[in-house]
């Protein structure tokens, strides 16, 4: 499997952990957009929401683990949630990922 976010997931390409469970790793973006900015991921490999639209379950669980982990890194203020999908959407990592952006204001529209 060449996939990055596959790789790391395995611990083959190293990254900061923010949260584990047993279908989702979360990780800090290593170009960070905003002082927190996580990854969110499945540890099973999906290329995209558009490949995920028949596993509401596996959706569900993401967005949720995204939420408590806004929680537990104190982003009380609020916070981004972002899922960019294919070339238009600027998806450059085709393993499905929430990016979580907060501890700063975030601006409307995004480009
Ligand atoms: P996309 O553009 O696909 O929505 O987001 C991919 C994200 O993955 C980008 O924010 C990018 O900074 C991040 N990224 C790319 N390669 C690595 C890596 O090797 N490690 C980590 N932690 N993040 C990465
Ligand atoms: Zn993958």
């Amino acid at each position: 499997m060449s996939c990055l976010f596959c790789k790391i997931v395995s611990g083959e390409i190293p990254a900061k952990s923010v949260y584990e469970d047993a279908d989702v790793f979360a990780f800090a973006d290593i170009n960070p957009q905003a002082p927190v900015h996580v990854l969110v991921i499945p540890r099973k490999h999906v290329a995209s929401l558009a490949e995920a639209v028949d596993d509401a379950a596996l959706l569900g669980t993401l967005m949720a683990a995204a939420g408590r982990i806004a929680a537990e890194n104190g982003l009380a203020k609020g916070y981004r949630t972002v899922i960019n999908t294919g070339a238009d959407g600027g998806q450059t990592v085709e393993h499905l990922h929430v990016h979580l952006l907060g501890g700063r204001a975030m601006h409307w529209p995004p480009g």
